[in-house]
């Protein structure tokens, strides 16, 4: 069982070298319930997956003092399938969504945690708010009505580039925006405190730029 190993090693590898405060989020989408239960048994409860059906199947076959994280696109239509369960979900990238994510929320008595996802890379294919976007949704002030959904930060995903400095520059924007919206916003609410931001190739940087939650995924699967 070398494999299954190797994935309890590298959650461990990277468990141990956190600050303290900042939160490993395994990213399965791809991999089985098998290779998830390795990493349980390592120890990790935080998962992540970017497919509303993959999540609902794993949720229904996995134990349950897991967290679910939802971090790929999410279309409305599929709000339904994860809205009993979900943890957080990493990708609002409309006030659309976010008022129809509010309303499963109404329909299952929960309030769902939901992070406003933010453009901040290179790449035009990647969703989210621009952060001009995000800040004139947020002054408009209409979301404050909604009672089903708590925002409790922002996520990003960085360029994929090997460019250090170009990554840490898209880091620093996310921190800066995220730190602005603290102080017009949620100064008094504790709860807005979640920055997840850095993936297998880039978490070291985003941890420098104030990450809180960090989303792995082949490093910890594939052991790359
Ligand atoms: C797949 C994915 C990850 C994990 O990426 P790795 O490079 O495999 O660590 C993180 N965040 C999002 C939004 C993803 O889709």
């Amino acid at each position: 069982m070398k494999a299954n190993n190797k994935i309890a090693e590298q959650i461990k590898s990277i468990s141990d070298t956190l600050p303290c405060g900042v939160t490993l989020i395994a990213v399965s989408k791809y991999h089985p319930a098998e290779a998830i239960m390795q990493a349980y048994d390592a120890g990790q409860r935080e998962f992540g997956e970017s497919k509303a059906q993959d999540l609902v199947k794993k949720h229904e076959c996995l134990p349950n003092d897991i967290k679910w994280h939802f971090i790929g696109h999410l279309q409305s239509n599929k709000i339904k399938y994860i809205a009993p369960f979900i943890h957080l979900i990493h990708s609002i990238d409309s006030y659309r969504l976010l008022q129809e994510v509010n309303r499963h929320g109404e329909k299952h008595g929960r309030k769902i945690g939901c992070l406003l996802q933010i453009h901040i890379a290179q790449e035009e294919s990647k969703f989210g708010f621009t952060p001009e976007e995000c800040l004139a949704m947020l002054a408009e002030g209409e979301w404050q009505a909604l009672e089903n959904i708590e925002i409790r930060g922002l996520m990003c995903m960085a360029s994929n580039t090997d460019d250090e400095q170009q990554i840490g520059e898209e880091f620093a924007t996310i921190q800066k925006l995220f730190n602005t919206i603290k102080t017009s916003y949620f100064p008094n609410n504790d709860r807005f405190n979640i920055l997840s931001a850095g993936m297998s190739d880039d978490y070291p940087i985003a941890i420098k730029y104030g990450s809180t939650h960090i989303r792995v995924g082949s490093r910890i699967f594939n052991g790359e």
